[in-house]
């Protein structure tokens, strides 16, 4: 008797038995190849995971397979590893990890062939770029990695701001190109993608592809069968190219190793830069996490050697690090969002024919329309937020379902007219400017002008153009993008996540003001960077401008250790989401009763709201999972999520399991 185990795309937690197409050779049927089967009322593509002699499945009830689609596994040896080991430590099925290992077509049961070849990048034409001499620190690092170039080691790489990591990881890849081997580049943001990509495929005379979102499904297909079968040395991608097959990888680098888009936050929630470790591990072969603000957990890793720690603590090249000034907006108030202290330092940069750039997290008008009235505040009817006033549209939006509506005339409740618009977006700041600064280009970044294919690409092309201008926006401008004429920057507002509970707020504050602010003085231009604030005693703010961002890690890693949260404890969120909110309570008591014996050092926090309770509709529980070890909450997690599949209503009840979630709140 031969029955085949799949793995189908669906949430079920299980595999799936089918009988083999009558007379089928079974020497062509090995782990790893796709079949397409039926499945209630449709057609399924699963992966075949074994071949088993017995099931506890009668018989007469086994449906047969429909066909066979592939000669060769789709899933090779190591993948089938990475998305077991991905399964089992998220605790998510086998199919629906093996959804997201593999291209949308190869998932529609179209063929493995390369559709594009000119996806791949190859730097045919004329001269590579030579590389750049090094600085002692940057050498070390490059020698250090080289050192152990065939073995299984994690090096987090902490540099400043321009200090020159990308050259280390040419200067590392150049080695191992040299040995025929493949290299992963991982990068958070596809907007990074064409700067990133050109500067490697300028360098070496291989092909190189990169993998991101707004590939079409052809080129994204294109792109794995080029690196599944060797023809391309180089694979640049964002979070799920993490899973691209190789034949011969020999080193993983993840970039702006921190940065929370590496963590799927829908559907199957893993962590890339985590994946990558357990890859690199799989593959016995170097790592590195690059960072000018490494992650909180990175740096404690560090800190106990479990990864090597290498440092650039300076610029490459004559460049020097920004001065940080906190301006205190209780002393120089600010109008329109901008204090006296800066509106003169910007006029002063702006005379000297310098670029200023201004950092505000919130696109928009204004985030609050209110009733002087009655003190009510315009929300959106499926969530529990503030909508925001888009003055280009004249509507108002909500920024976490995107419902509209037209601006009011008049207050909801009371009808009275005169609403009163409060609050600033990036839309008002530049409004604002453009009557301080009427001769001056000002060129505005954030999601709401960036939407247009070639958007960014152009907006990136004005500031180049203009090399005495104001650029003003939200975080799509600060990450990653050299802009060698700014010399001021100015934090609008750095208090929003100072008092926010949430546990990762205050160091991705951190990380996000140090990112903004290594945009400054990048060339031979020194910088300064602005800081307005109604806390300028706030010591994480201090430290963080007086020390730096070590002293700043420290104390954050001091303050997790008080509270006993990451890393020195592992988390585990349930997210529950129900019409009703009270069955959404009642679910997570259920599962918070559920006694998992063996275990004694789980702690269970919960159920509670979560900050946005409602959402879209839908109304958010959570409960919270807390063990000092990895390995009990793993076990815990392994008994406790069939036991909550057997809750009689589960199937009413959206729930979510988040394991190392980044949000807890
Ligand atoms: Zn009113
Ligand atoms: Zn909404």
């Amino acid at each position: 008797m031969t029955i085949l185990r799949l793995a189908l795309p669906t949430p079920l937690r299980r595999l799936f038995d089918y009988l083999p197409v009558p007379g089928v050779d079974c020497a062509i049927l090995v782990p790893g190849i796709r079949v397409r089967v039926p499945f209630q009322s449709r057609r399924l593509v699963g992966i075949l995971v074994e071949i088993v002699q017995k099931t506890d499945i009668p018989l007469r009830k086994l449906k047969k397979i429909i066909e066979i689609i592939d000669a060769e596994p789709i899933i090779d040896h190591d993948i089938n590893k990475l998305c077991h080991f991905a399964a089992d430590y998220y605790h998510y099925a086998l199919g629906e990890v093996y959804a997201a290992a593999i291209p949308t077509l190869l998932r529609q049961g179209k063929d493995a062939i390369v559709k594009k070849k000119s996806i791949l990048l190859a730097n045919t034409m004329g001269q590579c770029t030579e590389p750049l001499t090094l600085n002692d620190d940057q050498e070390q690092a490059v020698r250090a990695v080289y050192a152990k170039k065939d073995q299984f080691q994690v090096y987090l790489l902490d540099g400043v701001t321009g200090s020159g990591k990308t050259e280390i990881y040419l200067q590392i890849m150049a080695h191992m190109l040299a040995q025929n081997k493949q290299i992963l580049v991982l990068i958070p943001e596809i907007s990074l993608t064409p700067q990133t990509v050109k500067r490697f495929s300028e360098r070496f005379k291989v092909p190189v592809v990169s993998l991101h979102s707004n590939l079409s499904d052809a080129d994204r297909l294109s792109a794995w069968v080029l690196a599944k079968s060797n023809q391309a040395s180089i694979v640049i991608g964002t979070r799920s190219a993490i899973f691209t097959p190789f034949r011969h990888l020999g080193l993983i680098i993840v970039d702006e190793e921190h940065d929370s888009s590496f963590k799927q936050q829908d559907r199957f929630r893993y962590h890339a830069r985590d994946l990558a470790i357990f890859r690199a591990r799989l593959h016995n072969i170097p790592i590195v996490l690059g960072s000018a603000t490494p992650s909180v957990e990175s740096f404690y890793n560090a800190k106990i050697n479990r990864y090597q720690y290498l440092s650039l603590p300076t610029r490459a090249g004559k460049a020097q690090l920004p001065d940080f000034q906190l301006i205190d907006v209780r002393q120089s108030p600010a109008e329109h969002g901008l204090s006296k202290v800066l509106l003169q330092a910007i006029t002063k940069h702006l005379a000297a024919g310098n670029q200023v750039l201004l950092f505000l997290n919130r696109r928009g008008f204004a985030p609050v329309i209110y009733c002087p009235q009655c003190a009510w505040i315009a929300g959106c009817k499926r969530c529990d937020m503030r909508m925001v006033y888009h003055r280009k549209d004249h509507l108002l939006k909500c920024h976490h379902c995107n419902a509209k509506r037209p601006m009011p005339k008049a207050c909801d409740l009371c009808s009275a007219p005169h609403l009163q618009i409060l609050g600033l977006g990036t839309e008002r700041l530049e409004q604002a400017l453009a009557e301080y600064f009427k001769d001056i280009p000002l060129i505005r970044v954030d999601r709401d002008n960036t939407k247009r294919k070639g958007a960014m690409h152009e907006l990136l092309q004005q500031i180049h153009d203009h090399p005495c201008a104001i650029l003003l926006g939200t975080q799509m401008l600060a990450k990653g993008h050299h802009f060698p004429n700014v010399t001021l920057v100015g934090i609008i507002d750095a208090d929003c996540g100072l008092f926010s509970a949430d546990l990762r707020a205050a160091e991705q504050m951190g990380q996000l003001l140090l990112q903004v602010a290594g945009r400054a003085g990048r060339a031979d231009k020194p910088g300064t960077v602005m800081v307005q604030t109604k806390f300028p005693k706030h010591d994480l703010l201090q430290l963080l401008i007086a020390k730096g961002y070590l002293p700043f890690v420290e104390q954050l890693l001091t303050e997790r250790a008080l509270s006993e949260m990451p890393p020195y404890s592992f988390l585990a969120l349930i997210r529950a989401e129900s019409l009703s909110q009270e069955r959404a309570r009642e679910f997570l008591e259920q599962v918070r009763s559920i006694t998992i014996s063996g275990t004694d050092d789980i702690e269970l926090l919960g159920p509670i709201s979560a900050t946005i309770a409602k959402r879209k509709g839908c109304y958010s529980q959570l409960l919270l999972l807390k063990s000092k070890k990895r390995m009990h909450l793993q076990y815990y997690l392994r008994l406790l999520v069939p036991e909550i599949e057997k809750i009689p209503n589960a199937h009413h009840i959206r729930w979510v399991l988040d394991v190392d979630p980044l949000e807890v709140l």
